[in-house]
């Protein structure tokens, strides 16, 4: 079993751990982690080449070590134009129902827009909203439609409401992360133990089985990494 991070933009390499590093079209850097996920990201969209950013996304997406679609989504905070995020958006669903592969979902107060995508689309791969920092009657809906929750340093925050979501969150639908944090998922890990009142092994366990469950990674490319970690 591995230690999974949902969602980081900072990969460590270090062993033990399964980090999903988010990789954005336009993005220079190259993913350090064994495992990442592509999407066109509503800050970074290309203005012109709209063609080159879906050819990227396809090509990428059907990468065996590319385990999800993301972050993909929807920010009413950015200056990015709506319809050019929209469209963005919705080819990122297109993708991610071709290549079987779970959402990684980035939401800054979009969620009601984001839910209406969903119900449009109709969607049969799992969506997943990452670095989830909102109450308790923000995470109801999104439950509701199927989604699940990736909580990350809001849970380290005192008093934050991220927490109270936590709680109330059945087991099954949560993960964690870090994003672009400096922090150790294992301090996320702790956190939400210490929320949770569970033994931190057993929040581990809980995160690897839904992880197993929800990406179904395919053992022959992800049993011999893990072993070498
Ligand atoms: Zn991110």
């Amino acid at each position: 079993m591995g230690l999974l991070n949902l969602h980081t933009h900072l990969a460590t390499r270090a062993p033990g751990f399964v980090e999903i590093e988010s990789v954005y079209y336009g993005q220079i850097q190259k993913p350090a982690a064994d495992w990442y996920s592509v999407g066109l990201h509503p800050w970074y969209l290309p203005a012109a080449d709209w063609p080159g950013a879906e050819q990227w996304l396809r090509a990428e997406a059907a990468r065996p070590e590319v385990l999800a679609i993301g972050e993909a989504g929807l920010d009413k905070v950015t200056t990015t134009p709506w319809t050019d995020q929209l469209a963005a958006f919705r080819l990122c669903i297109a993708v991610s129902e071709e290549a079987g592969k779970p959402l990684i979902i980035h939401s800054v107060r979009a969620f009601n827009e984001i839910l209406a995508e969903k119900k449009r689309a109709q969607p049969r791969q799992p969506w997943i909203f990452h670095g989830f920092a909102k109450p308790e009657n923000v995470a109801l809906p999104l439950l509701k439609a199927d989604c699940y929750l990736s909580f990350g340093a809001a849970l380290l925050k005192k008093d934050h409401p991220a927490q109270t979501a936590l709680k109330h969150c059945p087991p099954e639908r949560f993960f964690l992360e870090t994003d672009d944090e400096a922090l150790s998922i294992r301090e996320v890990y702790h956190q939400a133990a210490v929320l949770l009142n569970l033994p931190e092994q057993a929040v581990r366990q809980q995160v690897w089985s839904n992880f197993q469950r929800v990406f179904a990674p395919d053992p022959a490319i992800f049993a011999p990494k893990i072993a070498q970690s």
